[in-house]
């Protein structure tokens, strides 16, 4: 089979039997690389070898970062806005095709991107002349898609931001690695590895050093936003509980009660099996508290939403039978 898709692309046979082999046994480990801690020395050993060859190809000096990440290049149409400005920063960004567009697009939601140049009224057929370019003198970076794919539109030499303090930033995703390139033109580039590197599933950051740390407020990540989040989802249920007069309880001290597990009996005891019931109906599952204690217990663990409490709350407030309303 001959493979022409965009991606993935076809990866070459030898490399792939290789591949399946030590898929199975990394190296004579007895594990799949799937099996490895990923802090472990068989793992380190496969990362660290990447991107030293990686470094090596591409001549990366040691003032840029090389992160293997997930989430693809599309992830990183938000995160490259969120990690190199701050809400009310100037960017700009070329649109040579579609997947500048939507990077572009998805901008606008972090900061405040222009379009300096876009080729759509043409059917993208060109990239603009360097020359007429009206660059803002304050962007923090100039956006652009290296090779754009839908169209076939590559850049064959890159502008120079307009903000001498400003990065070039490129969406390498389709030419990444094709040939070689200067990396020092670049803050940030980054690219999906389904084309010319390897299988889809990593994409790949270059980025100088100096660049990271400086991410927005709202940039997703760290447990303390977790930690909120899972405070205001057991504090709407805990009130449910406390303001019920009684008719339902949590035994537990609440100086220690769980952000996790909250468990809850019925002044009523006799109720319980109907609650449960009645919680079922409304597709509420497993509130039934461990065998060893009885009662209810409602576990709430990260990735039960807001909207999940939200809704055994309403439940609990319009259960029958109860005696304070
Ligand atoms: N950017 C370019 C230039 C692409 O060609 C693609 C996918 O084909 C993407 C971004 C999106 O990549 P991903 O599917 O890894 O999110």
């Amino acid at each position: 089979i001959f493979n022409f898709a965009a991606g993935p692309a076809t990866l070459p046979e030898n490399v792939l039997l290789k591949a399946q082999a030590e898929l199975y046994n990394w190296r004579g480990s007895g594990m799949s690389v799937m099996e490895m801690s990923h802090r472990g020395k068989d793992f380190r050993s496969i990362i660290e070898k990447a991107e030293a060859d990686l470094r090596a190809l591409l001549n990366i000096p040691e003032d840029y970062a090389v992160l293997f990440l997930q989430g693809g290049a599309t992830t990183q149409f938000a995160s490259v806005p969120l990690n190199l400005c701050q809400p009310d920063d100037a960017v700009d960004y070329l649109v040579t095709g579609s997947w500048g567009d939507k990077a572009f697009k998805e901008a606008k939601k972090y900061c405040k991107p222009k379009v300096v140049w876009n080729g759509k009224s043409e059917n993208y057929v060109r990239v603009p002349s360097f020359d007429g370019l009206e660059l803002s003198p304050n962007a923090k970076y100039l956006h652009l898609c290296a090779n754009e794919t839908i169209y076939g539109v590559e850049f064959k030499n890159y502008p120079v931001p307009g903000n001498p303090n400003g990065v070039l930033v490129a969406d390498m995703s389709s030419n990444f690695c094709s040939k070689p390139f200067d990396v020092t033109k670049f803050g940030l580039i980054y690219a999906g590895a389904q084309k010319n590197v390897g299988p889809s599933g990593v994409c790949i950051v270059i980025v100088r050093k100096y660049l990271i740390g400086n991410a927005q407020e709202i940039t997703p990540g760290g447990l303390k936003e977790v930690e909120k989040k899972n405070e205001r989802k057991a504090g709407v249920l805990y009130n449910a509980i406390d303001e019920s007069k009684g008719f339902y309880r949590c035994p537990v001290e609440k100086s220690v009660r769980s952000l996790m597990n909250v468990p809850f009996t019925l002044e009523k005891s006799e109720l319980e099996g109907e609650f449960l019931k009645e919680a079922e109906k409304e597709k509420m599952v497993q509130l039934k508290g461990h065998r060893s204690v009885g009662g209810m217990r409602a576990s709430i663990y990260n990735a039960m939403s807001l909207a999940g409490v939200e809704k055994l709350v309403s439940f609990h407030e319009g259960f029958p039978g109860k005696a304070y309303l």
